[in-house]
């Protein structure tokens, strides 16, 4: 049996790649330097590939984003040299990022407004330019359904003309080499008969001698790619069941090979040899051409389990990139050998009970809404276009320095303790000379809006050296729940309540909520993901109730990733929402008076509204710089009766917005919603942000504020 693995990360076991070029960047290394310890860091790579399976890809290595190299290669950018390249990563013109389907992968969005079919054209060939450097390896293409699919200014009814034309660059592409491989991870999206027919088309036209690899889910027309002239069809038996079904119907192509990814691309625990044993031998009653291989890309895992130091009892289940490329070779040799399942592990039955317990009232807070409303009026006294920020303020080069002190041991616990409090006492003086209305604490304590929360939980435990790449050079830990969860002790209460204790005014809790904790984590998968939101609905419940005992009045449940989180085919939709919801309601179900906040970022939220509205919270706030008509048009058709702040200041761009431009926004958005539920705040939390940006954006916010309420006053308020 052969072996073929792909995607393996490119961020090296130190996070070389990202030092590398970033290094660059700040001109401590030139482009020269740059390219050559990127090429050393990619033959690594590569080394890895050789080392344990058969076959693997070559040229999968970007200096950025793979997305931006195919639109290069294509001809909708120019190459240039590498500065007109960052350029469009991270300059004035930057593309926009866009998560990667449903992972925590976010790409550059290539943009086709003003570009015709006609102008595609072969302008770089880099599978060619990467075979010649390393000579072994598959070339490695995204390919032109994904490409473009995930593209955006494509006129829809246009889109065939552009796939086909498309297909004429690649066909030019796969022509000289023996093999390709192609990944259309866009081909398990919810595909219309029309698209499957122009995907027929174009890779007939492409022809060559491709493997073709889809992940993430199941593909839902397999018998129409069973007919495409391809060598192989690689498919994702870990996410996508139904591929196994359909083949138990269908039958597999005798021409092709099947590439069965069967190890696990996106979690984080190790192949059981069993199962895998079963489904490699069932899938063989189908076809004798198997070849096996991981689920989806492996860069979705940190890079090796070597050099971790948590228990042993949670190591040795435990397998990132590289394990995954060893355990392909064990099946293949048939020689896995020990076993360790992960059940009956981390089990905690207080918690499990407490989970069993649960009522509906337990998700239903004791008031409904237009009552709470009225409460909170009187219990906040807050004024019309109330000001406050999503969180988080500046995280400075002290405070992390500071932060990586105290986690080395180099300086006390009480001395950490104190410089945060000293911040807090800082901001809120800053807030309040600012004249915000509602305040934060400023999040300074938290290395990551995940991380924090997972150290102070039981059932999940942190990495060392974990990375996995967000976007570009910037990579996270993905904290990793192994257990049934519960809070320890209080997790934010010391910060906020110090907070509270220096102002009159409201400082706003802000907590991070279990859709977001699950998402950017990695789960168990035989503790159903609902089990596990509740269990940290239920943690942060606790941590509810104990801000409210602290004085608290308002509390912000963070939901981010509330849009990404969602299956890839709306017909799973309905059982993922439920325990979304669900969870959110259970972990923010406080007293009446309390004011409970939610906020989301950057993912299309008109297609979710409905489901939005059902977490019952009172206020949200929402980014809005993209396409903020859209968005908060679709808040009015629901007769939207909640607080909503769409954000009127991006927070990802280094510009200051002036107070015409803000108060702009709210004119628009007042259009729309009433007056009465309008906030004003900044798009998203202002961690990444400067403080000489901060300090100008906010004044002008509470200025547009002011100016507008001074204005309405001449006006007639109700509407
Ligand atoms: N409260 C968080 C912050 O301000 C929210 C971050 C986010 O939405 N991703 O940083
Ligand atoms: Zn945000």
């Amino acid at each position: 049996m052969k072996t073929y693995a792909y995607g393996f990360p490119r961020l090296g076991q130190n996070r070389e790649y990202k030092r590398i070029i970033e290094n660059y960047w700040k001109k401590n290394i030139g482009e020269e330097e740059m390219l050559h310890r990127i090429q050393s860091l990619d033959e690594e790579r590569l080394a890895k590939y050789e080392t344990y399976v058969d076959l693997f890809p070559v040229g999968e290595m970007t200096l950025y984003c793979n997305m931006l190299d195919t639109a290069i290669m294509i001809g909708l950018y120019t190459k240039g040299d590498y500065k007109d390249y960052f350029e469009l990563c991270r300059g004035k013109k930057a593309l926009k990022l866009t998560k990667w389907f449903n992972t925590n992968y976010h790409y550059l969005v290539p943009d086709f407004r003003g570009f015709s079919p006609n102008d595609f054209k072969l302008c770089w060939n880099k599978p060619r330019e990467e075979l010649e450097r390393h000579k072994k390896g598959i070339p490695y293409l995204i390919g032109p359904f994904t490409f473009l699919k995930l593209s955006t200014g494509i006129p829809k009814e246009k889109f065939g003309d552009y796939l086909l034309a498309i297909s004429d660059v690649y066909k030019e592409i796969v022509e000289e080499f023996s093999k390709v491989h192609i990944d259309e991870p866009a081909f398990v999206l919810d595909i219309s008969q029309e698209e499957v027919k122009i995907i027929k088309e174009a890779y007939k036209n492409i022809g060559g001698r491709l493997y073709l690899f889809t992940y993430y889910e199941a593909v839902d027309f397999l018998k129409e790619i069973y007919n495409l002239p391809l060598l192989g069809i690689g498919l994702d038996f870990v996410a996508g069941k139904e591929n196994l079904r359909y083949i138990e119907k269908h039958g597999f192509p005798s021409d092709k090979e099947l590439i069965a990814g069967v190890v696990n691309g996106r979690n984080v625990w190790r192949t059981v040899q069993r199962d895998v044993k079963e489904l490699i031998e069932h899938l063989y009653k189908f076809t004798d051409k198997v070849i096996i291989s991981n689920s989806s890309p492996l860069y979705h895992l940190p890079v090796t389990i070597k050099g971790e130091d948590m228990k042993e009892e949670l190591l040795k289940r435990l397998a990132f990139a590289e394990e995954r490329l060893s355990e392909l070779r064990l099946i293949a040799e048939k020689s896995f050998s020990e076993e360790f399942g992960i059940d009956n592990f981390g089990i905690d039955e207080e918690v499990r009970e407490r989970v069993r317990s649960l009522t509906e009232e337990n998700f239903e807070r004791d008031k409904p809404y237009h009552i709470r409303r009225e409460v909170q009026k009187k219990f906040l006294s807050l004024p019309l276009f109330p000001t406050t920020t999503i969180g988080s303020f500046p995280q400075t080069n002290e405070i992390r320095k500071k932060r990586r002190d105290f986690e080395k041991g180099r300086i006390k616990k009480e001395e950490y303790d104190s410089f945060i409090k000293e911040k807090i006492k800082d901001l809120i003086e800053f807030e309040e000379k600012s004249g915000l209305d509602v305040l934060v604490h400023g999040e300074f304590e938290r290395s990551d809006m995940v991380e924090f929360f997972a150290k102070k939980l039981q059932g999940v435990a942190t990495t060392k050296n974990g990375w996995i790449i967000s976007y570009g050079t910037r990579a996270y830990r993905p904290p990793i729940i192994y257990g049934d969860i519960k809070r320890k002790e209080p997790m934010t209460v010391k910060e906020i309540s110090y907070a509270q204790s220096l102002t009159q005014k409201p400082v706003k809790a802000i907590l991070t909520g279990p859709v977001t904790i699950i998402a950017w984590s990695f789960t168990r998968e035989d503790i159903p993901v609902k089990e596990v939101a509740y269990q940290i609905a239920l943690s942060l419940y606790n941590e509810v109730c104990d801000l409210e005992k602290k004085g608290i009045r308002i509390i912000q449940i963070d939901e981010p990733a509330f849009r990404e989180r969602a299956p890839i085919k709306k017909r799973n939709w309905d059982r993922y929402f439920e325990w979304a919801i669900k969870s959110f309601r259970l972990a923010s179900r406080a007293k009446p008076e309390t004011q409970i906040h939610t906020h989301m970022c950057y993912s299309k939220f008109a297609e979710i509204i409905d489901k939005i509205l059902m977490m019952d919270f009172d206020v949200i706030s929402i980014e809005a710089s993209r396409n903020r008509g859209a968005l908060i048009g679709c808040f009015k058709d629901k007769c939207f009766d909640r607080g909503i702040g769409p954000g009127i200041w991006d927070v990802h761009s280094p510009l200051v917005p002036s107070v015409c431009d803000m108060k702009r926004v709210v004119e628009k958005a007042m259009e729309f919603i009433p007056k009465k539920s309008l906030w004003i705040n900044p798009d998203c939390g202002l961690k990444t942000r400067d403080w000489k940006e901060v300090v100008p954006a906010i004044g002008n916010m509470v200025k547009a504020a002011k100016e507008i309420r001074d204005e309405l006053k001449f006006l007639s308020t109700d509407r």
